[in-house]
């Protein structure tokens, strides 16, 4: 979704059918607090690059399920043999640097938790900034997490602004849900 206002015409015209509808209605742009949850956002963000949100939100099930159901502790622990498993596994995204990135920011997570108390913590205490000292954040924290990564996962969670058109009809159930950007 490189332009969220065009994805949200798209979305109300009926593009994608009923998979989008659902993401774009009850996820996108919703705050999340759960860590596991968010550490699954930024997961499946990481999965999109270079490919279509389309192809990862059909996959989203099956690279929940491969993932450990996102569970960050599981997935710190996965060694070669589960890298091996998910290489082989059709309904993920193979591509072994993107697996790698996946254990690498669990356990980046892992350590936040530990000096935070939770990645969520982690993220409001650096809140808010701008983008591109979220950017520039993210770099240094995690793997995988370039410009767009950071923003799509930032504004998919309610962050940073910018996930639906205020003529959306989303929008103000997204603000009666109180994303963070809205104390900025
Ligand atoms: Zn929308």
């Amino acid at each position: 979704m490189a332009d969220p206002s065009s994805y949200c015409t798209a979305v109300t015209q009926g593009y994608g059918g009923a998979l989008h509808q659902h993401y774009h209605d009850t996820v996108y742009g919703f705050p999340v607090t759960d860590d596991n949850a968010l550490f699954g956002r930024l997961l499946l963000e990481i999965n999109q690059a270079g490919l279509s949100w389309d192809t990862v939100l059909n996959k989203a099930e099956s690279i929940k399920a491969a993932y450990a159901d996102f569970d960050i502790a599981t997935v710190a622990a996965f060694t070669e043999t589960d890298i091996e498993r998910l290489l082989q596994n059709p309904g993920i995204i193979r591509m072994r640097k993107k697996i790698e990135a996946a254990i690498y920011n669990a356990n980046q997570c892992l350590e936040l938790q530990k000096t935070h108390g939770s990645f969520g913590a982690w993220i409001d205490a650096q809140h808010p900034q701008k983008e591109e000292d979220w950017v520039q954040l993210f770099k240094q924290k995690f793997k995988f997490t370039g410009k767009e990564i950071t923003k799509e996962f930032l504004m998919g969670t309610g962050y940073i602004k910018g996930a639906h058109d205020p003529a959306c009809p989303v929008y103000t159930t997204v603000l009666d849900a109180q994303p963070k950007w809205l104390e900025e």
